[in-house]
């Protein structure tokens, strides 16, 4: 088992497979983007090797991320190989959603058990002004065609925007329940520069958020929000299958209970989300006498690098100037 040196156990792997994406929502990239040259990005086997050495050091859950990890070519044959590791748990994938329709299947077979779809408005003129040049008619298609293929374990995520969407959670619930799926509501994190991007104007409170839908909604547990091992803290309405998840790294901290680690396409090995320590597997993948045991030894080294917690709000801290397309969410 992997441990940190404040007691927590590292298990959950997210491998960012591509910086690139067809969407450029707001929050998360700047209109014009400059991408890693190919050469600098780990092959679909490098990022196998790096799943299997993590697999073998005891890791339980890997999640495909990126950028969007569905426009990365061949990436079933990258799931079918992590899928098949004696020893995971649970592969999953972030994605939005644009490619599934064409995909879900492959995805399926080759042992995806969980999808988290971004969706951010129903009303395709405003998610095409959030995505910049995403179709929603697309995305719906894409959760249709997961739901069908069998993968059950479905959340929506949505990041909630004053003045872009605020006015379309309700919808978006109503959404989630119709379809029997988790919604997870996210707010913005300061990932990259972006100049007059009006960050802090749009940004909203998760607890803002919570105290007009307990108005709306149900709870089972309306005064205990149930805990899971990851960021989001979780209530289920009343008479539904569905779960809403609050992702609140303003509002709550999450890091004592911090499981995971992030690689990036091109081979960092990210300790948190909110902070630079960071260690390079490429050139360790890349060296001519390369041997899984210096890759595992390099990883367990690594977590002493692990902050106790982020610092996104502390003033003190430098701004983190990676995307979160780069770093892969
Ligand atoms: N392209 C995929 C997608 O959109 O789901 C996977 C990568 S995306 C970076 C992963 C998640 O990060 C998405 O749910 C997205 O909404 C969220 N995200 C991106 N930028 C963010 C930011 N600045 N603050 C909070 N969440 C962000
Ligand atoms: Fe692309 Fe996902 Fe970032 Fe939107 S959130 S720009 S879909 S990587």
């Amino acid at each position: 088992m992997l441990t940190d040196q404040f007691q927590r156990t590292i298990s959950y792997l997210r491998l960012s497979v591509t910086d690139r994406c067809d969407f450029r929502c707001v929050y998360c990239m700047a209109e014009d983007m400059t991408f890693l040259p190919r050469k600098d990005i780990l092959s679909l086997e490098e990022l196998g090797e790096i799943g299997a050495a993590f697999v073998e050091l005891g890791g339980k859950k890997i999640r495909l991320t990126g950028g969007e990890p569905l426009i990365r070519k061949d990436l079933a044959t990258l799931a079918r190989a992590l899928g098949a590791l004696d020893g995971l748990e649970h592969l999953a994938i972030t994605t939005n959603g644009s490619q599934l329709a064409s995909c879900a299947d492959a995805l399926a077979a080759a042992g995806v058990r969980s999808l988290n779809i971004s969706l951010d408005s129903l009303d395709p003129i405003k998610f095409k002004s959030i995505t910049r040049t995403g179709d929603l008619t697309k995305v719906l298609a894409g959760i249709n065609a997961a739901q069908a293929a069998g993968i059950e374990n479905i959340r929506l995520n949505s990041v909630i925007l004053q003045n872009y969407n605020l006015q379309d959670v309700e919808e978006l619930i109503e959404f989630a329940i119709a379809k029997r799926l988790d919604i997870a509501f996210i707010e913005e994190m300061p990932l990259g520069s972006m100049p007059n991007s009006q960050r802090e104007e749009r940004w909203l409170s998760n607890e803002t958020l919570m105290q007009e839908l307990e108005s709306r909604y149900r709870f089972q547990r309306p005064d205990a929000l149930e805990d899971t091992a990851g960021p989001a803290r979780y209530q289920k309405i009343v008479n539904t299958d569905t779960r809403i998840g609050f992702i609140s790294p303003h509002s709550n901290n999450f890091c004592s209970s911090c499981n995971r680690i992030r690689v990036t396409v091109e081979g960092r090995l990210l300790l948190c989300l909110g902070n630079e320590h960071s260690l390079d597997l490429r050139a360790i993948l890349r060296r001519p006498n390369y041997s899984r045991d210096t890759l595992k030894t390099a990883i367990i080294d690594a977590l002493s690098l692990k902050p106790e917690r982020h610092h996104f709000y502390d003033p003190e801290h430098p701004q983190i100037l990676r995307f979160m397309s780069a770093t892969g969410g």
